[in-house]
């Protein structure tokens, strides 16, 4: 029996993708490259925006022809999408067999055994007080970077967002089980542990009388023997704590990048979107990090068009770009969600109006990304080797501190080990080097 599971969506459900082949497989089924050859399809959903819903029925209804063909095919929705609308999927959607909600990923053995038998469909969601985050990693050979999830659900309500509905509030992971699921996949080869959670940051954890912060967690990882490298998403600017900017100050290990969702550059919005900082906040706490770490990359989201924003509210954001020049920006209009609070607030501008806004920022960025890059040209980078191009299987690739992916000529010898790179070309998205013998 084969699975096929497609992904819709961030980092947080990639990796619950993974969980799930975990479970899948000790089911006995093996991974099917596409869905045509799979005996079972799942889909893990995204609701942060309406085009990303919209996506998923649009997929959920193209499988029914598949079932159709093969009425043996079971079919199962997970995700987002799967929380927020539960059963009325089942109702919609008659060839689904199981969907199943953000909390409940465990339930899928469960799940799948039961749609097999041939029992009714069956809708699982809600949120749970026994949730649990799942370690393993038996389906594939850990990679030479990982991720590890340590935060779910988010307690901060910003105005515009979902994921507080749709993954519930936030829960922390056991510190002593992270450092454990690190030192396992040590042990197997990785070499970059990439933490991620909703809003990582503001991670804490407590045991018996002892507090753990997220700085804590930082530098025990650090300590592991064999780790050569974190890194984390997604952070909170409120919660960039002093602690945390000193981790960049002393933790080696940690890589020179932090993406800092600043969504938009007026205090004004920025107060409706209930994002508890302001714009100067925000780059005072930019500068410390730079003086405690000076080659940082910095990287954020911004939504455009939230109601109400004006064209000089607009403008401050593009000012706030101008300052900061991150590396790269995650930039979307605004999305109404239903059930979020920016959903009662009346709309004023077009969707032309707001493309034309994304389309000027775009341009902004383009030009200091282009720059920055350029700034990489015949200088010298630590690269942690991660395995073959995929853009050239000639090739290898791997990271730099800063997050920026790297191309180059080597040997299968250098994989997991961090060399020395100098970099020949500034690609759009990538950058071209050579290694240094060393
Ligand atoms: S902090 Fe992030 S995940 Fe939480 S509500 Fe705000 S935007 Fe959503």
């Amino acid at each position: 029996m084969k699975a096929y599971i497609k992904t819709f969506g961030c980092q947080m459900n990639e990796h619950d993708t993974e969980r799930m082949y975990d479970i899948l497989v000790n089911l006995g089924y093996a991974h099917s490259p596409n869905e045509t050859e799979a005996d079972l399809i799942i889909l893990n959903s995204c609701s942060v925006r309406d085009k990303s819903e919209h996506k998923v029925f649009s997929h959920i209804g193209s499988l029914k022809e598949l079932k159709e063909e093969n009425p043996n095919l079971l079919i199962g929705v997970g995700g987002c999408v799967a929380e927020q609308e539960g059963s009325q999927i089942l109702q919609r959607m008659k060839h689904v067999d199981f969907v199943f909600g953000t909390h409940n990923i465990d339930k899928l053995e469960e799940l799948v055994s039961n749609a097999q038998r041939g029992y009714s469909s069956t809708s699982i969601t809600g949120f749970r007080n026994d949730f649990k985050f799942l370690s393993n990693y038996n389906y594939r050979t850990p990679k030479i970077s990982e991720f590890i999830t340590i935060t779910s659900g988010c307690n901060k309500y910003c105005t515009f967002c979902i994921v507080p509905y749709v993954r519930g509030k936030e829960i922390s992971r056991d510190f002593q089980e992270i450092l454990n699921v690190c030192r396992e996949l040590v042990s197997k080869g990785t070499r970059e542990i990439h933490l991620i959670g909703q809003n990582v940051n503001s991670y804490t954890y407590q045991e018996n009388r002892k507090k753990y912060v997220f700085a804590d967690l930082l530098r025990a990882i650090a300590d592991i023997d064999g780790v050569d490298r974190i890194r984390f998403t997604t952070s909170h600017p409120r919660d960039l704590t002093d602690a945390l900017i000193d981790c960049f100050r002393t933790e080696e290990k940690l890589a020179s990048h932090l993406h800092l969702p600043v969504q938009c550059g007026s205090n004004r919005v920025l107060k409706k979107m209930i994002r508890n900082y302001t714009k100067e906040t925000y780059v005072e706490k930019v500068a410390r990090l730079r003086e405690a770490r000076s080659d940082i990359a910095l990287t954020s989201d911004i939504i455009v068009g939230f109601p109400t924003e004006t064209e000089e509210e607009f403008e401050e954001t593009l000012d706030l770009i101008r300052e900061i020049k991150y590396y790269d920006l995650f930039s979307f209009i605004y999305s109404k969600r239903k059930g979020t609070r920016a959903a009662a607030i009346e709309e004023t501008y077009t969707q032309a109006q707001k493309f034309n806004r994304l389309y000027r920022l775009h341009g902004i960025q383009n030009e200091i990304t282009t720059t920055l890059h350029k700034e990489y040209e015949g200088k010298r980078f630590d690269v942690l080797v991660e395995g073959f191009s995929k853009k050239d299987d000639k090739k290898y690739e791997g990271r730099t501190s800063t997050n920026k992916v790297v191309h180059f000529f080597s040997d299968a010898s250098l994989k997991g080990k961090t060399v020395p790179v100098r970099i020949t070309k500034a690609q759009k998205h990538f950058l071209e080097g050579e290694v240094i013998c060393q």
